[in-house]
């Protein structure tokens, strides 16, 4: 796996240090307010777990899962699923966290859904976010980093399901997306 990519854009260390900062900020803003995470599957799972564990106030956890068909490196239509039971939903403030803000797309979507279905507030957390590619209007409450445009992988964020377990973020091979899936490591 490690082979497959061609450049380590946040090691470890870098990331820990940015969630560290990201999560002062949630924490003053809902230090007076109860609150539910609501991670976004299954890119988010790495940075919510990491993210969850540096905030010292109390909060709620779910999970929604959003897809994009298609396995290559560009969204298609979205598949939002398992969303967080009607009592999780209405009258609560939300924090939706997700991997990467990229079109705006997903967390757009989404915000407007949990406004549809009776949050009271929602707010989103981004681990990264790529301005250059935004189709819609979006601006996320809290990211942890900025990325240009290409595509990365790790530490949560996968290519055709793969790659996700990698600790730190990294930029693909060009062979790598370019090679059809079974050849994959
Ligand atoms: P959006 O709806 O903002 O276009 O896209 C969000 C989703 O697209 C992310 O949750 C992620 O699944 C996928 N995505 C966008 N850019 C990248 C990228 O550079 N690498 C990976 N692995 N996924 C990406
Ligand atoms: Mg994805």
């Amino acid at each position: 796996m490690h082979q497959d990519v061609e450049r380590i854009l946040f090691t470890e260390d870098q990331i820990r240090a940015g969630i560290d900062r990201v999560a002062a900020e949630v924490t003053r803003t809902y230090s007076s307010t109860p609150f539910t995470v609501v991670s976004v599957l299954k890119g988010s799972c790495v940075f919510a777990s990491d993210l969850i564990r540096r905030i010292p106030i109390p909060l709620e956890l779910a999970f929604v899962s959003a897809a994009s068909y298609g396995e290559g490196t560009t969204s298609g239509a979205l598949q939002l699923n398992f969303f967080p039971a009607e009592s999780e939903i209405q009258g609560r403030n939300l924090l939706l966290v997700d991997d990467i803000l990229d079109t705006g797309k997903t967390l757009s979507r989404l915000v407007g859904e949990m406004h549809r279905r009776g949050a009271r507030d929602v707010k989103s957390c981004v681990f990264l976010d790529k301005p250059a590619r935004r189709a819609v209007a979006f601006q996320s409450d809290f990211r942890a980093f900025e990325v240009d445009d290409l595509f990365v992988v790790g530490y949560g964020l996968d290519f055709a399901g793969h790659y996700r377990n990698l600790p730190y973020v990294g930029a693909l091979r060009k062979e790598c997306y370019e090679r059809p899936r079974s050849a994959m490591r």
